[in-house]
């Protein structure tokens, strides 16, 4: 770096001397430093919270319960309306079938999210929780993000404070940090995505859950309509609840993927990507974990996030179905993982949700089936309804003729 003070070199120098950026110092980098400049300094703080060069990975699987949503963000390909002969909820048997699958690949959590579903009452998600911990006593449950518990407390017009005891009681160990998208309610309306949970909503729901003694992720949908300094206000909002309660466990951040949605557009660039990642990295200097989001920039652009800040390479993805249905499809197993993490020069460690170490890679350990191509929530043209569904009052018109 040249030793000329210039605002660039004198907030890069914040960086490296360990002090925090302020909002002015966070946009004169992102804006105006250049793309090597920003990923030396988010190298060198990654490097200060993990200098013992291990990168991790999770092995668990991410499963869409319904696409059925009543909340119709316009950035999303995956939603389906009520009454859509496309709609499903997956049966109990067709989960534990995906939970058998991923323990048969070193799996230890599911990753549990879907669509804002009206005839899903509070009991359903309970039931559901108490059979998987039933039958799967150590196998983790990270699910349902925080609009999810807020279209359930509406839905079961209890608080959110009730729903979350109540899950938690019924088995919930964390919460994903979905549906942030950008903690700005002018972004958030033009989303259509206020309606579902304003940012104040989004940031309220996480800090009962940490209260409550869970830990959650924080994520961050970027490049859709949103201004610099947006993206910074939500960056802002996270470190803010972090320095309150300390229960996120990592950050997680991915382009807007527009094919086939309401909203359409073009996707953020990788390098857009790979400077977004960066300022997060400086920002949210009070998060310990940052990862990669290989699923929707792909393996190669993956890898080089571990060059701008990132120290996790998030899940290896048996299924997806969302990011997949607005264009994106990208597959790597655990060996295409590792490969990643040590060609890139690092040592690949197996992690849980709390970044605990598990272990070296399993395919080292055992041998597991290789996964070349991505699984789906159902089969195409699977319209079956799970039996159990019948036990649960319907709250929609078509609900109620389905179950009658
Ligand atoms: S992003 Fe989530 S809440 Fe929004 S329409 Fe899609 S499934 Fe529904």
């Amino acid at each position: 770096m040249s030793s000329e003070l210039t605002p660039v070199n004198s907030c890069a120098q914040k960086v490296l001397n360990g002090q925090r950026l302020d909002r002015d110092e966070a946009l004169i980098l992102y804006r105006c430093a250049p793309t090597h400049l920003l990923g030396q300094l988010a190298d060198t703080v990654r490097a200060r919270k993990h200098p013992d060069g291990i990168v991790t990975y999770i092995i668990d699987r991410n499963v869409n319960y319904t696409n059925v949503c009543v909340a119709k963000c316009n950035f999303c390909a995956f939603y389906r309306d009520v009454g859509s002969r496309e709609g499903y909820v997956l049966g109990f048997e067709e989960i534990f079938k995906k939970i058998d699958e991923t323990i048969a690949v070193g799996g230890v959590q599911l990753l549990l999210q879907g669509g804002h579903n009206p005839d899903l009452p509070i009991e359903w998600y309970e039931d559901l929780f108490r059979a998987v911990k039933g039958r799967y006593p150590d196998f983790r449950l990270h699910a349902l993000s925080p609009p999810e518990i807020i279209h359930i407390s509406r839905l079961s017009k209890l608080t959110v404070s009730r729903v979350v005891e109540r899950l938690i009681a019924a088995g919930l160990d964390s919460i994903p940090g979905g549906g942030a998208e950008i903690l700005v309610d002018r972004v958030r309306r033009l989303l259509h995505c206020y309606g579902k949970a304003t940012a104040d909503e989004w940031i309220d729901v996480m800090r009962v859950a940490h209260r409550a003694g869970l830990r959650t992720t924080a994520t961050m949908m970027y490049g859709s309509v949103e201004a610099d300094e947006e993206r910074l206000e939500h960056l802002w909002r996270l470190r803010e609840l972090q320095e309150e309660t300390g229960g996120f466990t990592a950050f997680i951040t991915w382009s807007y993927q527009p094919d086939h949605t309401e909203l359409a557009g073009v996707e953020a660039t990788g390098l857009d990507y790979l400077r977004t990642l960066a300022l997060a990295r400086l920002v949210l200097d009070n998060f310990e974990n940052v990862q990669a989001s290989w699923v929707t920039q792909g393996g190669k652009v993956g890898q080089l996030s571990l060059a701008f800040g990132a120290n996790d390479m998030g899940s290896v993805m048996i299924e997806e179905n969302v990011v997949r249905a607005a264009g994106a499809s990208y597959c790597m197993d655990e060996v295409e993982i590792v490969r990643n993490i040590e060609e890139a020069g690092f040592a690949p460690k197996r992690r849980n949700m709390h970044y605990q170490i598990l272990g070296d890679p399993i395919f080292r350990e055992r041998q597991v089936p290789r996964m070349r191509s991505l699984a789906t929530a159902r089969a195409e043209g699977d319209d079956s309804v799970p039996v159990e569904l019948h036990k649960y009052p319907a709250r929609s018109r078509i609900g109620k003729q389905v179950r009658t």
